[in-house]
């Protein structure tokens, strides 16, 4: 089996920046009700490099990744001792580390 690098399709998470016409809210404040913000395509975000908007169909995977990510964070918060993981044990150990271990004194 070949491990094949698709040069078409990357799911690489790029650096996306609030959107500065909005402010990441998506919408612009109209006159009488609020505006899909076409600066961003209404999401809110765009690219960090060039402050442009995404095209949609890179846009929707990269709004896809971070909000997995968040999500992963939010179930992250609600457990407060992780129990698995290698990601876990790597906090424990850390929150046990040099600043733990200063207390024993010798
Ligand atoms: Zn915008």
């Amino acid at each position: 089996m070949k491990r094949v690098h698709g040069p078409a399709f990357r799911a690489a998470q790029l650096d996306l920046a609030k959107c500065p016409v909005c402010r990441g809210r998506a919408v612009i404040k109209g006159v009488f009700h609020e505006l899909a913000c076409v600066q961003c395509s209404a999401s809110g975000w765009v690219t960090a490099d060039t402050g442009e908007a995404l095209p949609l169909e890179v846009l929707v995977t990269q709004l896809s990744i971070r909000l997995q990510a968040a999500e992963q964070q939010i179930e992250q918060l609600k457990r407060p001792v992780p129990m698995f993981g290698p990601d876990a044990q790597y906090n424990e150990n850390n929150r046990r580390g040099p600043g733990a271990t200063n207390f024993t004194g010798d």
